[in-house]
C-alpha cells in the first residue's frame, strides 16, 4: 500500500512495466508518494480545476494530484513505455485522468481542458525552460493557466525568482516576474529522485497576474531582454546595438543609463524600453 491510494508502490510499478530510467528523456522519478502528494498540494486547491501534467512518467505526481482531489488531469508523456502504468491509474480514478502519448512541445492540450487550468510538472530541465517561456509569452494575457507548479534544477528556479543586481537575474526572471508571481516553494535533494540527478532541485509556483505589472509588447520585450542578457557584461548601448540604430535615445527615453549593464535594470526599465522601441 502506498499510503495515498491502493495502487501498487511505484518501485513495483517500475519493475512490472520495466521502466528503467532513460537519460535521453531526462528521467529522474519521484518514488515517495507522500512527497508527490505534498508537491500536488503546493499547486493549491485542485478540486475546482483541470490539471495539465507534463511528463508523468510512472505516475507518482499524477497519483498525488488525483489523491489531492484534482477535478481532471490531462497527462502528456513522451515515453510510450509509461502508458500501461498510467492506464492503471486512470482505471483507479474513473473519468478523471486522460493520458496522451506525445511530445509536450508539439501536442496542443487545450482541446481537452476546461478552465480554470493549473499546470504541474516534473520535467527535464531543457523542456521545462522552453515550455515555461512559451507559457509566459502568449500574445494575449491572461494566459490559459491560473498557476504553474514546476520542478526545476535549483539553479534554474533561482534564475526565475532572481532580483536585479544578482548574477541569476536574466531573461527568465524578467519574463516570469512581468506577468506572474514566481516563488520557490520547496527544495529537494538529489536523493528524492531515482536515479538521483547531480544537482539539487526546487519547485517553483507561479501565479498568473490578471494584467502585466507594466505595459509592454511581449514580442518586443522578449527580444530586447534576450539581446540585453546575451551580452550581459557589455554596456547596454553596445549589447543592444543590433536592436535599434538609435538605441541610446531609447535607453534615455526609458530612464536607463546607456552605460548600464542588463543586470542592473529592473523589470520596469525593460518594459519602458520595450514601449519606447515599439512606438518608434
Ligand atoms: N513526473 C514523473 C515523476 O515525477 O516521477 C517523471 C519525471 S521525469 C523528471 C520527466 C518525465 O518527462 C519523464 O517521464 C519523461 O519521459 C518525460 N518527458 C521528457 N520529455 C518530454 C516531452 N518533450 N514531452 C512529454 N514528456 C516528456
Amino acid at each position: 500500500m502506498s499510503g495515498i491510494d491502493t495502487l501498487p508502490p511505484l518501485r513495483e510499478v517500475i519493475a512490472t512495466y520495466q521502466l528503467a530510467a532513460k537519460k535521453s528523456l531526462g528521467q529522474n522519478f519521484l518514488l515517495d508518494l507522500n512527497l508527490t502528494a505534498k508537491i500536488a498540494r503546493l499547486a493549491g486547491d485542485l478540486t475546482q480545476a483541470d490539471i495539465l501534467e507534463i511528463g508523468p512518467g510512472p505516475g507518482g505526481l499524477t497519483r498525488g494530484l488525483l489523491a489531492e482531489g484534482a477535478r481532471q488531469v490531462l497527462a502528456i508523456e513522451k515515453d510510450p513505455r509509461c502508458m500501461p502504468a498510467l492506464a492503471e491509474i486512470a482505471d483507479h480514478y474513473p473519468g478523471r485522468l486522460t493520458c496522451i502519448n506525445g511530445d509536450a512541445l508539439t501536442v496542443d492540450p487545450l482541446v481537452h481542458l476546461r478552465a480554470p487550468i493549473k499546470v504541474a510538472a516534473n520535467l527535464p530541465y531543457n523542456v521545462g525552460t522552453e515550455l515555461l517561456v512559451r507559457w509566459l509569452t502568449p500574445p494575449t494575457w491572461p494566459p490559459f493557466w491560473q498557476s504553474l507548479t514546476l520542478m526545476f534544477q535549483r539553479e534554474v528556479a533561482q534564475r526565475i525568482t532572481a532580483e536585479p543586481g544578482s548574477k541569476a537575474y536574466g531573461r527568465l526572471a524578467v519574463l516570469a516576474q512581468w506577468r506572474s508571481t514566481p516563488q520557490i516553494v520547496m527544495e529537494l535533494p538529489p536523493e528524492a529522485f531515482s536515479p538521483p540527478p547531480k544537482v539539487n532541485s526546487a519547485v517553483v509556483h507561479l501565479t498568473a497576474l490578471p494584467e502585466p505589472r507594466f505595459p509592454a509588447d511581449p514580442a518586443v520585450l522578449n527580444k530586447v531582454v534576450a539581446a540585453a542578457f546575451n551580452q550581459r557584461r557589455k554596456m547596454l548601448r553596445s549589447a543592444l546595438k543590433a536592436v535599434s540604430p538609435v538605441i541610446e535615445d531609447h535607453l534615455i527615453a526609458a530612464g536607463i543609463k546607456p552605460t548600464e549593464r542588463a543586470e542592473q535594470v529592473p523589470l520596469e526599465g525593460f518594459c519602458a524600453l520595450a514601449r519606447s522601441l515599439a512606438s518608434a
